[in-house]
């Protein structure tokens, strides 16, 4: 069957079944056409908002298929979306009628525990990572979520329960090998193709398909110390100061978030949780369990709990506990968020009322704690635009009929605009962003200072924009 692909700059290119199957000849991982057993499951992307039908899914076995693909969208000018691990909230790893490369058949992960070092495969996930390094009491910091892709989530900085101690997971690469828009696999470190691997930590997928990370990992687990405790959402206009004040004096090996979020009748949580609207506090501390038992204590104690779960745990446990609170392709999520150098009273003011008000139980506010190792770079040193910020005010907006949709991302944008136009915000996390086009103001706030930069690195590496689907970045300079 002859496919119709949408090239880079408008209008459609046929690509005949000769030229398919002599890339079938050389391709190891199946090339999925409209109506081939499987395309409508391999074309599936985590938010739900989006229904996307490629016109060719190219799952890539190993970086010589990610080569042959990338030569293939060369020669016939093709638009390509490249999947990770699917799970990016503005949908950009999904495309109609355009070439998704897909590396979610590439997930393998290979410890070196001597060194510990970590080399992860382009499309593994947050769980495949975690079950080869828990192995040896190691971790890479890494998301919340296990079923995340580590390509994504490092790309554009990536943050989770680690990074105040051991900084952000770009923070954590050690080197990293791509196929760039040429065809060319490099390998990039801090000693090999340094302005591109500057830029790959933090500046997006808008440099070419990474077919393998390698990663620094640290001693972590496999028990770790921690930190959850539930309230009723309307008793945070006195909890969420607390919390604040508590968070100011934290040691580094404390990683906290706050969530305004709801809890279903699950028999996964305990019963006076159930149907609930909730404020959360929960923790990880990054040590000896027994040493954050003080530490995490006060977690439980801002106000009287509806339910207090602080205590150890594996940490493979706690990177998997939310993951059946995102089930994939079941939710539509438009997310955006804020970093801010200070949580003063105008910001709490401004989540506690958004937080209360929320207009589904899956929407959250979601309050993360930054500082500690994430602020020890220079601003200069990666990518990564804005590491001023204390907190992140993410507006998560989840919802489940479609004819909400207009409503809630309104709602997420009018939240958002609100603590964005607050003194102390400091810049946007990209990776927590459902805008799937950026405006000029939205990247400059995101990529803040190394905007020129990256640009410049862009234009080397990609100069017609071959990479686009993405927070993208125009090759200028
Ligand atoms: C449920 C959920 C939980 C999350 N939790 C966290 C969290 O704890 N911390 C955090 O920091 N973020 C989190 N995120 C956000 C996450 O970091 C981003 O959505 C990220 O883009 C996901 O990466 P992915 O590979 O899964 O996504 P994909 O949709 O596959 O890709 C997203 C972007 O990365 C590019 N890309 C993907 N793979 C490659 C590759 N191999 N080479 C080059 N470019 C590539 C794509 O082109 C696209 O632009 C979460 C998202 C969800 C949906």
């Amino acid at each position: 069957m002859t496919v119709r692909l949408r090239r880079l700059n408008g209008g459609e290119t046929a690509v005949t079944d000769e030229r398919l199957d002599a890339l079938r000849a050389a391709f190891q991982g199946p090339l999925i056409t409209p109506g081939d057993p499987g395309y409508d499951e391999s074309r599936v992307v985590h938010n739900g908002m989006f229904d996307r039908h490629p016109g060719l899914i190219a799952r890539c076995s190993g970086a010589a298929d990610v080569i042959d693909a990338v030569n293939l969208a060369r020669e016939r000018d093709l638009l390509v979306a490249v999947r990770g691990g699917g799970h990016g909230i503005a949908g950009h790893s999904a495309c109609d009628e355009a070439m998704m490369i897909d590396l979610s058949a590439m997930r393998g992960v290979w410890v070196n525990p001597a060194e510990r070092l970590v080399r992860v495969q382009g499309g593994a996930t947050w769980g495949d990572v975690d079950r080869e390094t828990q192995v040896f009491g190691l971790a890479v910091p890494g998301g919340v979520v296990s079923t995340t892709g580590v390509a994504g989530l490092t790309l554009g900085g990536g943050l989770g329960w680690l990074h105040r101690k051991y900084g952000l997971t770009c923070d954590n690469l050690a080197a990293a090998e791509i196929v760039t828009a040429d065809g060319a696999l490099l390998r990039t470190s801090a000693t090999e193709h340094e302005e591109l691997f500057w830029a790959l930590r933090g500046g997006g997928g808008n440099f070419g398909v990474v077919t393998a990370f390698e990663f620094h990992a640290h001693p972590v687990g496999p028990t770790v110390m921690y930190g959850l405790a539930m309230y009723a959402a309307a008793d945070a206009e006195e909890i969420l100061p607390a919390w604040r004040t508590w968070t100011t004096g934290l040691p580094d090996e404390v990683t906290g978030r706050a969530m305004f979020w709801s809890m279903p009748a699950s028999p996964l949580l305990p019963p006076e949780v159930h149907n609930r609207d909730v404020f959360i506090t929960a923790a990880v501390y990054a040590g000896p369990p027994d040493e954050a038992t003080e530490i995490l204590r006060p977690i439980g104690q801002f106000g009287t709990p509806l339910a207090d779960l602080t205590g150890p745990m594996p940490f493979r446990d706690v990177q998997r506990l939310l993951d059946w609170m995102f089930p994939k392709g079941q939710l539509l999520s438009y997310w955006k968020s804020v970093g801010v150098r200070e949580l003063g009273d105008d910001v709490l003011e401004v989540v506690l009322r958004r937080g209360l008000e929320r207009p589904h139980p899956q929407t959250m506010v979601h309050v993360p704690q930054m500082g500690g190792a994430v602020q020890r770079p220079g601003i200069h040193d990666t990518a990564f635009g804005d590491r001023s910020a204390a907190y992140i005010v993410s507006i998560d907006g989840n919802w489940t009929d479609a004819a909400d949709t207009e409503a809630d991302v309104q709602w997420v944008r009018d939240a958002f605009n609100e603590v964005n136009g607050l003194p102390s915000a400091s810049g946007t996390y990209l990776n927590f962003s459902g805008d799937p086009d950026l405006d000029s103001a939205s990247r400059r706030a995101a990529f803040g200072e190394n905007l020129d930069r990256l640009a410049r690195v862009k234009r080397d590496f990609d100069p017609g924009n071959r990479f686009r689907l993405n927070n993208n970045i125009r090759p200028t300079g």
